[in-house]
């Protein structure tokens, strides 16, 4: 597993602080469109509608993000439905990275304990679901 997908299961995990994680993602990384890819690929995975890709759990999740509420990435994520919402956010300008990944690292933190809460409780595939 490579080191910033390490880290996003570790965070949603909570193996490490989430602040930390936040922290860990923007230091270790300097391309912030790959790392937009990964959590919106990770999050997009972990909603089971794939019609939409909303659902009560990805509602509470957006809605439980620890930040602003005024904030263009909140703003964004709670007007617009999720794919759209997405395409907006990867074009926000590079001074809302902080909050973009804040944001996003929450929401797969809450749509994935979820998953591992029902879907994958008895045993699953998932390797990033078996870190130390
Ligand atoms: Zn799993």
């Amino acid at each position: 597993m490579k080191d910033i997908e390490e880290i996003i299961n570790k965070t949603a995990q909570d193996k490490i602080d989430f602040d930390l994680g936040v922290k860990l993602l923007l230091e270790y990384n300097d391309n912030f469109k790959a790392l937009f890819k990964i959590l919106q690929h990770y999050i997009f995975n972990s909603i089971p509608n794939k019609t939409d890709y909303n659902s009560e759990v990805y509602q509470t999740a957006i809605n439980t993000i620890p930040l602003k509420q005024t904030y263009t990435p909140i703003v964004i994520l709670k007007t617009f439905p999720t794919k759209i919402a997405f395409q907006k956010l990867a074009s926000l300008p590079e001074d809302e990275n902080k909050t973009t990944t804040t944001a996003l690292l929450w929401i797969f933190k809450i749509t994935d304990t979820e998953r591992r809460n029902t879907e994958c409780k008895n045993g699953c595939g998932h390797y990033w679901h078996e870190l130390d």
